[in-house]
């Protein structure tokens, strides 16, 4: 079996692409040097190239089993499927009957590549039939009964022989069946590209009219398809032009990719003499890495049933998890996965797993790990251990509890971690010394982060407070207080009653002690009745140079002020309020917000006194109370459709423009770090993606990631604010953010850079395009 593994990456995304397979790049390789003729030339280097793909041409069609069908080679799949889609649809547009209402049927589950086409088409050859998907089950397969009842309007029916995210397939006898028997005459799509070397498929014993192939799912190069057409399927070519294809599809062909095809046909064709795997083999590897992924996630959930699904392709999410935590996880254990499908990885769901009614959860988490026919056993063997790695790393990073290092040795949590939920912050602040916590505004969905963050540091919570009575979402302080402080008697917001009281100035206060540290309670109606704001200090007879953090929940927000528009809102109140904040707490004080709608982490007075010109006008006593409530009043009902949520950074037109932060290339960083060895490089990945980053043997001998770039402290994005806080100091050195790809970097930057870290950069691209 040959080796196409770079053991560095151990790439499990082949249902996105696949690597090219040697002798397939060999082969087309030699297409190009040698083998290069156009086949439409009459000479001996012609024939020659013609030869080759027509011997490609008989071999696709003996493994398809074609017999009269044509197969022509196209661009890829997108372009067999448009072929299809659109010879399918001239034709039933010539036979359309007055009056009677058609439709166009397609799997819920199919790539978009199809619903597109077909909208696209019906649209520009002005069918406007009724475009409808087919429902599947929970397991994927398509609803039958469904099809039965709408395929005899049906002009055209596209369906898919195995799905790209969940690896399930279809039992197509049974399909064919249901087509058939309502509609013997329906022009019939399946989509193969996941089918080919994974599914047998003998087409003209079938009738399926139109099929598209892809080469690059299965070790040849990007820019290779093929479609097989049924002989008696109606046909238009889709590219006219110098009539090669027989005049089906012109453009001169794309030699180098057809030899490529010709070897992998050829493996297929001769098993004896193949790189891939059996089935059995593939069936083995599957259970392989299942047992590894339950043992290093015991609460994973598939999210497809084995039953009907090619041993290619794993589905699944870890609870408590969201599938971009996953993939940065895994990338870092040098894993290649992804979320979804690589084609529309920007969205955070899956539309197949919805479709397939499974819980939302499972479809915004859900991770596909899969791999080809050519997959080795050393390549499963090296995925395994470092699933465990990566596992290890987050226990290690108290993400995930694995109660038999509970009393592990690790490195005492100290200080303030973000946590966040969409635009919704959690807080958390742990004393090092005295092993008390403090959590503010926990949300529900991180409970089980919080409490294992908790277990697994050995912290002791003094109090579990919300910074007031959230209107856009339930609080899960309650759960938390449940298990950790039950016999602590509280207001309904988690504030003990029986907080020592504290005399400042001539004001007195409500305060909680967390080892050195005070965390004074400051009433801020205005937002709701009961907000309050929340001083951690160091020294109460000096507040204003001694918060460190103020936990204001919604009453300053980044870019905006908390609404006062719900029932127990008072602007007035709000008035009084920030002036109150104002005079306590320091300009610098890091203001940390129940929300961060903008990636922006923490705040300032007075960096929010530059871009918030209300705020600006109370803290300078430039307007009283009533002029306040008249903006205000006309600022929220700007806002009066968003109900119960808070004013959205926007709210002050133009103030949230990021700022232009200097990027480095790898490059350039290089040259920087060569002449300037003050230039601090801070790494801001999460703690398991650093340490596992660190801890692989292969990331500093092989990647070419040189020791300039390696060398940066770890400050995960959750760390942030503490750092900031801590080096309000020193804004003037310089500082480089470096993340996996660059996004991270840039977001971190621009907050920073906002604060006054004049000499803040980043490194676009990040780690992965630094090697
Ligand atoms: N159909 C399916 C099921 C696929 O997985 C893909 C690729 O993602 C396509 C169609 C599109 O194929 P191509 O990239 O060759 O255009």
């Amino acid at each position: 079996m040959s080796q196409i593994a770079n053991l560095d990456q151990i790439y499990l995304d082949a249902n996105a692409t696949t690597p090219v397979l040697p002798q397939a790049a060999q082969a087309a390789m030699d297409a190009m040097q040698n083998l290069f003729g156009n086949p439409s030339s009459s000479h001996i280097t012609g024939l020659k190239a013609k030869n080759l793909m027509e011997q490609t041409r008989q071999r696709a069609k003996a493994l398809l089993g074609a017999e009269n069908g044509k197969l022509i080679f196209t661009s890829g799949a997108t372009e067999g499927i448009q072929t299809g889609i659109w010879s399918g649809l001239i034709k039933a547009k010539s036979q359309l009957k007055e009056g009677k209402k058609y439709c166009i049927l397609y799997g819920a589950t199919e790539h978009k590549a199809v619903p597109n086409s077909l909208a696209h088409w019906n649209e520009i050859l002005g069918i406007n039939a009724e475009i409808k998907a087919i429902p599947v089950n929970q397991f994927g397969d398509l609803d039958l009964e469904f099809i039965k009842n709408e395929v005899d309007n049906a002009l055209m029916i596209c369906t898919m022989a195995v799905n790209n995210e969940t690896g399930v397939y279809q039992d197509l006898k049974k399909l064919e069946h249901c087509i058939r028997d309502n509609n013997p005459d329906v022009y019939w799509l399946v989509d193969c590209v996941q089918a080919l070397g994974k599914r047998s498929l003998n087409l003209a014993k079938t009738s399926i009219d139109y099929a598209p192939f892809s080469g690059h799912k299965l070790y040849a190069p990007k820019g290779i398809g093929f479609i097989y057409i049924r002989e008696t399927a109606p046909f238009t070519p889709f590219i006219a032009g110098g009539g090669q294809e027989g005049g089906l599809r012109s453009g001169t062909e794309n030699l180098p990719g057809l030899a490529a095809l010709n070897v992998i046909f050829g493996m297929l064709l001769n098993k004896d003499n193949s790189s891939f795997c059996s089935v059995e083999v593939l069936e083995h590897y599957r259970q392989q890495l299942t047992k590894s992924l339950t043992q290093a996630f015991p609460s994973i959930v598939f999210n497809h049933s084995y039953k009907n699904s090619v041993p290619t392709t794993l589905n699944f999410a870890v609870p408590g998890f969201s599938s971009k935590e996953i993939m940065d996880l895994f990338d870092a254990a040098n894993i290649r996965v992804s979320s979804g499908s690589a084609c529309s990885s920007k969205v955070t769901r899956s539309f197949v797993l919805d479709a397939m009614g499974l819980p939302a959860w499972q479809s915004e988490s859900a991770i596909r790990l899969s791999f080809g026919p050519a997959m080795t056993q050393i390549e499963v063997d090296i995925a395994c251990q470092r699933i465990l790695s990566a596992a290890n790393a987050l226990s290690n990073s108290c993400l995930m509890l694995d109660d038999s290092k509970i009393d592990q040795d690790r490195a005492p949590l100290d200080g303030l971690v973000q946590l966040r939920s969409g635009s919704s912050c959690t807080w958390i602040y742990a004393d090092k010394e005295s092993k008390q916590a403090l959590v503010i505004d926990p949300l529900p969905e991180l409970e089980k982060r919080i409490d294992t963050l908790l277990q697994c540091q050995q912290l002791t919570p003094v109090a579990i407070l919300d910074t007031h009575g959230h209107a856009d979402h339930v609080s899960g302080r309650v759960a938390l207080a449940q298990k950790y402080l039950s016999s602590q008697k509280t207001n309904e917001l988690g504030w003990p009653t029986n907080a020592t009281e504290l005399q400042i100035g001539n004001e007195k206060f409500n305060a909680l002690t967390l080892g050195k540290l005070t965390l004074v309670k400051v009433a801020t109606p205005g937002h709701t009745d009961d907000s309050m704001s929340l001083l951690l200090t160091s020294d109460t007879n000096n507040l204003t140079t001694s918060t460190r953090y103020a936990f204001c929940g919604d009453t300053i927000l980044m870019g905006s002020l908390g609404r006062t528009n719900f029932s127990s809102s008072s602007a007035i109140g709000m008035y009084h309020s920030l002036k109150q904040i104002n005079r306590l707490i320091g300009q610098q004080t890091l203001l940390c917000a129940s929300h961060d709608y903008n990636n922006e982490f923490t705040t300032s007075l007075s960096a929010e006194r530059i871009r918030n010109p209300l705020l600006q006008a109370v803290l300078s006593d430039t307007i009283d109370e009533s002029q306040f409530l008249e903006k205000k009043t006309d600022l929220d009902s700007s806002l009066q459709d968003e109900v119960g949520t808070e004013i959205l950074c926007g709210a002050y037109s133009g103030e949230c423009d990021k700022a232009k932060i200097k990027e480095y290339t790898s490059e350039s960083l290089r040259q920087r770090l060569a002449v300037s060895p003050n230039v601090n490089i801070i790494d801001i990945r999460e703690a398991y993606e650093y340490a596992l980053q660190h801890t692989l043997d292969t990331t500093s001998e092989h990647s070419g990631t040189d020791s300039g770039l390696n060398r940066g402290v770890n400050i995960p994005m959750t760390r942030l604010v503490q750092f900031i806080q801590e080096h309000q100091a020193d804004k003037e050195s310089e500082w480089v953010l470096v993340c996996r790809s660059g996004s991270r970097s840039m977001v971190a930057a621009q907050a920073m850079h906002r604060l006054g870290f004049v000499n803040v950069a980043h490194l676009k691209g990040g780690y992965a395009l630094s090697s």
